[in-house]
């Protein structure tokens, strides 16, 4: 305690003559410039840091400086009973905000990360601390491209998934104002490797279509993705509450050579029956699935699964490929062969279906379409349009609508 005061006064003192020489990576330089808050750590009870750069340690609720210097040699930052410790030195503090002149690395396990801008720790009300990379918005994209598209790939590729992926980011960002963070760094959201994750092509990409993202009747579009369609892009309204004429459903003939594009898998009935028991599902051991119903794109509506008792249950497909695992099951497209008490499942395609598919876009690549044809392809009717332009900042495109909740 004594400590920390005495650091802070002593720190505030310096500060006066310091402050102008520290980048402060979260203050906008235009007001057309975006930031983007990532969750990059949750629940995790200590965490290494280390800046090879001007620092500044603060406590952003009174603008108090903990610490600050030219580096910040590797420390452990840990939830304490009391707070939060920085080192061996408690502060009283539930937050605490790291910014800096250079990259911050994040050592976490065995791995280190290093992300641009500036990093906040919250201990959370679990007692553990949840960590957040607030970058702006080009920074973040150059950091989650390179776990989205292969790196062998053509580089308009790398352009159609860094405006798709900017699009989606932007949406996220307009309906979690209220919340601590705007997207999580997991296979939720996308994988955001931060600095770390930044290649030379994905760089380009990020460069050549800066700021450009897909507006439908001005309004920013949820940009889906998934990796392949297997022939027939879905509907979005069969998954979530939003129906937008974008996001219909089409034909694809491009990814044919996605390794997802056909697949077979083999599964047992008790681990099926398991899954299903855990999520409140009453079954027995099941004797026979048999898909009910299928929308328009060739996806499972509903399934039936009878048990050898002869109980009967339905179930939404979306629902039963959650329950089994979505990279188990890779798409709701698949025809069900029971075996005894295993079954075989044939399936087309890779993720939900919804919007781009990047197996076809790699497809159209190379058959030479311009990553705005590829564009207009999987989100019909799209406009591409550049946020940080003015025109974005004056006309109704700066506060899109919110459109309702999935
Ligand atoms: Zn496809």
């Amino acid at each position: 305690m004594t400590r920390f005061f005495k650091n802070s006064i002593l720190a505030g003192a310096i500060f006066c003559s310091f402050k102008l020489l520290v980048v402060s990576a979260a203050v906008p330089e235009s007001p057309q410039q975006k930031f983007i808050r990532v969750a990059v750590l949750r629940h995790v009870d200590k965490l290494n840091i280390e800046i090879r750069g001007r620092y500044e340690i603060s406590d952003p609720k009174t603008q108090d400086i903990l610490l600050q210097g030219r580096r910040f040699r590797r420390t452990s930052i840990a939830a304490s009973p009391g707070g939060i410790n920085i080192g061996q030195v408690e502060y009283p503090l539930d937050q605490v905000k790291l910014v800096s002149n250079k990259d911050v690395t994040v050592h976490i396990g065995k791995k280190d990360k290093r992300f641009r801008g500036a990093i906040d720790i919250f201990k959370e009300k679990d007692g553990r601390l949840l960590v957040i990379n607030t970058v702006e918005l080009e920074d973040y994209i150059r950091g989650i491209l390179y776990h989205e598209v292969s790196h062998r790939w053509p580089l308009e590729v790398f352009k159609v998934q860094a405006i798709a992926a900017r699009t989606y980011a932007l949406y996220r960002m307009e309906r979690s104002a209220k919340q601590k963070y705007d997207v999580t760094n997991d296979i939720y959201s996308q994988v955001y490797g931060g600095r770390s994750a930044e290649r030379y092509r994905s760089n380009l990409a990020v460069d050549q279509t800066k700021g450009l993202v897909m507006f439908y009747n001005k309004k920013i579009l949820p940009a889906y993705f998934h990796a392949t369609c297997g022939g027939t892009t879905e509907d979005v309204s069969e998954l979530w509450k939003l129906d937008l004429p974008p996001l219909k459903g089409n034909i694809c003939e491009f990814c044919k050579k996605s390794p997802h594009y056909r697949w077979k898998k083999n599964f047992r009935s008790k681990d099926i029956q398991e899954k299903l028991n855990a999520h409140g599902h009453a079954i027995g051991l099941i004797q026979e699935i048999a898909v009910l119903e299928r929308n328009a794109s060739g996806r499972i509506r509903r399934l039936q699964i009878k048990d050898r008792s002869g109980q009967v249950l339905t179930v939404a497909g979306k629902d039963f490929r959650e329950i089994v695992g979505p990279n188990v099951l890779k798409s709701n497209n698949y025809e069900i062969v029971m075996q005894g008490y295993y079954f075989d499942a044939y399936g087309r395609g890779w993720g939900h279906g919804v919007g781009l598919c990047q197996w076809g876009a790699y497809g159209m690549a190379l058959k030479k379409y311009s990553y705005s044809e590829i564009l207009q392809y999987y989100y019909p009717g799209i406009a591409i349009v550049d946020y940080q332009s003015p025109e974005f900042a004056d006309s109704s495109f700066a506060q899109p609508k919110p459109l309702p909740a999935e």
